[in-house]
């Protein structure tokens, strides 16, 4: 069985690894040069939950992937606003049963990835592992999951039993989720009002609990996802994802969200749009307000224009 990772910065260089590491005929995909080059030519050194690792995995550029690679597995690790891109670079390295997988953060990617495959090939998800690039070659991955898959569609089951079967045999727990929309829109609330307060008020995640206008921001946030999250049939309660939201905040104060990393430290542009803006546009579509999160997305782009964000 042939796997690519089709976007191989921090997640998805450590999915590679512990797929590497089990034995997995996997290769290693990406476009930024600093970080292909350096694979390439020196393997990747891979910090796992404080255990140094160094693999001589396949690596390629998108433009240079061998004509006779073909995956029968694809996980998806780009940042959300280069998925298009990608799905481009990787179609011709496809066959016609070919899974994709993608456990990326933010809402409704699968509109973009049926434009290529077949519903019942998109094994879709959320993922608590976090990972991070210390330099190009470079990077490490913590905690234990799980990774929570589910399949879009009911012909998309066995699919996802497959990936399920990989994930486990590759030590990077596998669940098959019961409510998969759930379980996204649970990711989006964490993902929705951390981030974006963080970088906005640039700081961590103990200090904005600290602020009770903040802890006000994250409930209004909080509210306004719960309510359009309505729209897929989910139905959560607020005060509930409030007092979770809180408590995590708490548990992981002294740690900085990825969005404040990306764009506070390194000057990148964000997800914001398929955070809290697909959350507003996804309520436009239905009638629903959400005018925080509109407000804090148009906070984040006029963030990402004053650093001069790329
Ligand atoms: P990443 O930014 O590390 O990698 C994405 C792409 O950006 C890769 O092509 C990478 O090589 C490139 N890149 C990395 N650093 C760069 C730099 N300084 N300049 C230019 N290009 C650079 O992204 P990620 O953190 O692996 O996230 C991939 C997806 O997984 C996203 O949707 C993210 O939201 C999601 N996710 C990430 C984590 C995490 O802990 N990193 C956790 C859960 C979900």
């Amino acid at each position: 069985m042939k796997i690519a990772i089709a976007g191989s910065g921090a997640l998805g260089s450590g999915f590679g690894a512990k797929l590497f590491q089990h034995g997995y005929d996997v290769s290693l995909i990406d476009g930024w040069e600093p970080q292909v080059t350096s694979i390439q030519q020196e393997g990747l050194h891979i910090d796992i939950n404080g255990s140094m690792y160094h693999f001589d995995i396949p690596m390629y550029r998108f433009s240079q992937i061998p004509q006779s690679e073909v995956y029968d597995i694809v996980f998806l690790f780009p940042k959300s606003m280069q998925l298009k891109h990608v799905l481009e670079d990787i179609q011709p390295h496809l066959h016609n049963q070919t899974i994709i997988v993608c456990t990326m953060n933010g809402l409704k990617h699968e509109r973009v990835i049926r434009n290529y495959v077949e519903e019942y090939r998109i094994v879709r998800g959320v993922t608590t592992w976090t990972a991070g690039i210390d330099k190009p070659g470079r990077t490490h991955l913590m905690g234990s999951g799980p990774v929570e898959i589910g399949s879009l569609v009911p012909e998309g089951k066995d699919n996802v039993k497959v990936v399920v079967d990989i994930l486990n045999k590759a030590e990077l727990n596998g669940v098959e989720s019961d409510n998969l929309h759930q379980s996204i829109w649970k990711k989006i609330c964490v993902n929705g009002t951390a981030n974006a307060l963080c970088s906005i008020l640039e700081c961590n995640l103990a200090t904005l609990n600290d602020s009770s206008y903040a802890k006000n921001l994250i409930y209004q946030l909080t509210q306004e996802i719960v309510h359009v999250a309505t729209t897929d049939d989910v139905y959560l309660n607020v005060d509930e994802v409030f007092e979770y939201l809180i408590n995590l905040n708490e548990k992981v104060g002294p740690h900085y969200p990825s969005m404040y990393q990306d764009l506070i430290k390194d000057h990148r542009k964000t997800e914001i749009d398929y955070i809290n803006g697909a959350v507003a546009q996804l309520g436009k579509e239905n009638n629903i307000p959400a005018p925080v999160n509109a407000f804090v997305t148009n906070l984040i782009h006029s963030k990402e224009n004053q650093l001069n964000a790329q």
